[in-house]
C-alpha cells in the first residue's frame, strides 16, 4: 500500500473518520503515528521519536513490537485467525481461561471471552441481573457504584460512570437509574465505609450488584482509594445478599503493584472484568470472570443460559497472544519493574507539587498523576509534552501517565518531565 502524504492523510481523517470523543471542540489536528517500537511512537513529520507515557491506554504493558508477542501472532495466524465459538472451541482460548483462572483471586472459575472492555462488563451486569431472575429475585436489578467511576461507553456500564462526571451527561433520565454513593475518600474513614453499609443495607431488595473501580477510579478521575473499602463492600454484600463485581480492566495485570487491585484487600469479587493488557495491548479483547456460585446460579434458572455470544467471542489470535502475554509478565520480576517505575515517578513528579495551580500528585505503582486546579487546554498541554519528547494525553483537570512496564530509569524520567511541563503550560 503505497503512503499517503500526510496532509492528504489529515484531511481524509478529518473528513471521514471518527475519534474517541470526537471531534472535540476546538480540536487539535492528531499525530499520525507511522509506527511504534519498544516504548516509543514513531511520527510522521516528527524528527525525533515520542517515549509513550500512555501505554495506549493502559493497554501496552510490553511496549510494542515485542518479539515475543510477535511470534505468538505470527505462529497463531498460521493456524487460524477466526472461528466462530460456538459449538466449537480451541486451545488458544481454553489455555487463556486456565490462566486466567489460576492467576485471579480465589473462587473465579469461570471465564467469558469479550471482545471489549465495554462488552466485559455488560456481560457481568447481564450476569448479575440473570442469576438473581434464575434465583427467583426479578426485583433485584439495580446498581450500586460509588461516583467518580467509568465503566465503559456502552448502555450498562454508561449507567454506572460518574452521572456528573460531563462524559455521559447527554443520557441521563434514559440511561437505567442505578444507586450511587459519595465518592471514596483516599485514606480509610468508618464514617464512608458506613455510608457504604447503609445504601446497600436500604436497597437490598433491588439490588443485583455492587460495581466498583477497585482501588484506582480511572478515566472519570484518576483517584486512588483505600483498599479496606474492597473489604466493607464484600463483609456487607453478603450480609445483604448482594453480588460484588471489580472492574479490573484498567487496574488488572500488575498496574497497581499488585496483580489485581482486588489482591491489596484480599478480596474475591463474584464477578471480575479485565481487558486492557490482557492482550499486551495488541488485540482487542476482554473477559468477565465469575464465581460458581453465579455461574451455577444462572444455570439454575428458567432460562438456563447466559445469552450473550458475539461472533469475535474467544478470539484465538487474540488470546494465544494474551497467553503470551501473561507469560511474558508472570515470567519477569513484574513486581520491581513496577516498583522502579513507582519511584522514579514519585521522584520526577515531585516538583509539580511547587508548581502553581497544582492541587494534587499522586502515585500508585506505574500510575502518575497531576492534579490542576483548572481544566487543561489539551492542546497546549500536549504539545508541552511532545516538545519533552513525550506522548501523554491530558483531559479535563488531569495530567497523568501509565507507562509501559520495560520503561527503562531515563525515559521514566522525561515522562515525569514532561508530566511537569504539560502541567505548567496547560
Ligand atoms: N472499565 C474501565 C475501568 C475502563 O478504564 C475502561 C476503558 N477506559 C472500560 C471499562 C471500557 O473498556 P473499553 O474501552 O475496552 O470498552
Amino acid at each position: 500500500m503505497p503512503d499517503l502524504p500526510v496532509s492528504e492523510l489529515l484531511d481524509l481523517d478529518r473528513r471521514h473518520v471518527w475519534h474517541p470523543y470526537g471531534p472535540m471542540p476546538g480540536r487539535q489536528e492528531p499525530l499520525v503515528v507511522e509506527s511504534a517500537s519498544g516504548v516509543r511512537l514513531t511520527i510522521a513529520g516528527e524528527p525525533d521519536e515520542l517515549v509513550d507515557g500512555m501505554s495506549s491506554w493502559w493497554s501496552a504493558i510490553h511496549g510494542y513490537n515485542h518479539p515475543v508477542l510477535n511470534d505468538a501472532a505470527r505462529e497463531q495466524l498460521g493456524r487460524m485467525s477466526h472461528v466462530m465459538f460456538g459449538g466449537l472451541t480451541h486451545e488458544p482460548a481454553v489455555r487463556l481461561a486456565k490462566r486466567l483462572v489460576d492467576m485471579s483471586p480465589n473462587g473465579l472459575e469461570h471465564v467469558f471471552l469479550a471482545d471489549s472492555g465495554s462488552v466485559s462488563v455488560e456481560v457481568a451486569v447481564k450476569m448479575c441481573l440473570q442469576y438473581w431472575r434464575s434465583l427467583g429475585r426479578p426485583a433485584k436489578q439495580r446498581l450500586l457504584t460509588w461516583r467518580g467511576g467509568y465503566h465503559g461507553d456502552t448502555w450498562q456500564p454508561m449507567s454506572v460512570c460518574d452521572p456528573e462526571g460531563g462524559m455521559h451527561e447527554l443520557w441521563q433520565g434514559v440511561l437505567p437509574r442505578q444507586v450511587f454513593a459519595d465518592p471514596p475518600p483516599v485514606a480509610y474513614e468508618e464514617s464512608y465505609a458506613d455510608h457504604l453499609r447503609s445504601l446497600i443495607e436500604r436497597h437490598a431488595d433491588e439490588l443485583a450488584a455492587v460495581i466498583v473501580e477497585p482501588v484506582v477510579q480511572g478515566a472519570g478521575g484518576m483517584r486512588f482509594h483505600s483498599p479496606g473499602y474492597l473489604r466493607v463492600l464484600r463483609e456487607a454484600c453478603d450480609a445483604y445478599g448482594v453480588l460484588l463485581v471489580f472492574d479490573e480492566i484498567a487496574t488488572g495485570f500488575g498496574r497497581t503493584g499488585a496483580l489485581f487491585a482486588a489482591d491489596h484487600a484480599g478480596v474475591t469479587p463474584d464477578v471480575m472484568c479485565l481487558g486492557k493488557a490482557l492482550t499486551g495491548g495488541y488485540m482487542t479483547m476482554a473477559a468477565t470472570l465469575c464465581t460458581s456460585r453465579v455461574a451455577e446460579g444462572i444455570s439454575r434458572g428458567e432460562v438456563p443460559v447466559l445469552a450473550h455470544g458475539p461472533t469475535f467471542m474467544g478470539n484465538p489470535l487474540a488470546a494465544a497472544v494474551a497467553c503470551a502475554s501473561i507469560d511474558l509478565l508472570l515470567g519477569q520480576d513484574w513486581q520491581t519493574e513496577i516498583k522502579r517505575i513507582e519511584t522514579g515517578l514519585r521522584e520526577g513528579l515531585a516538583p509539580a507539587s511547587e508548581l502553581p495551580g497544582v492541587r494534587d500528585v499522586r502515585v500508585l505503582g506505574a500510575i502518575g498523576v497531576v492534579q490542576l486546579d483548572h481544566d487543561v487546554d489539551m492542546a497546549t498541554a500536549t504539545r508541552a509534552a511532545v516538545r519533552e519528547g513525550v506522548w501523554l494525553r491530558p483531559f479535563r483537570d488531569l495530567v497523568y501517565t501509565m507507562p509501559p512496564y520495560v520503561t527503562g530509569d531515563a525515559d521514566v524520567a522525561r515522562i515525569a518531565r514532561a508530566v511537569c511541563a504539560a502541567a505548567r503550560e496547560g
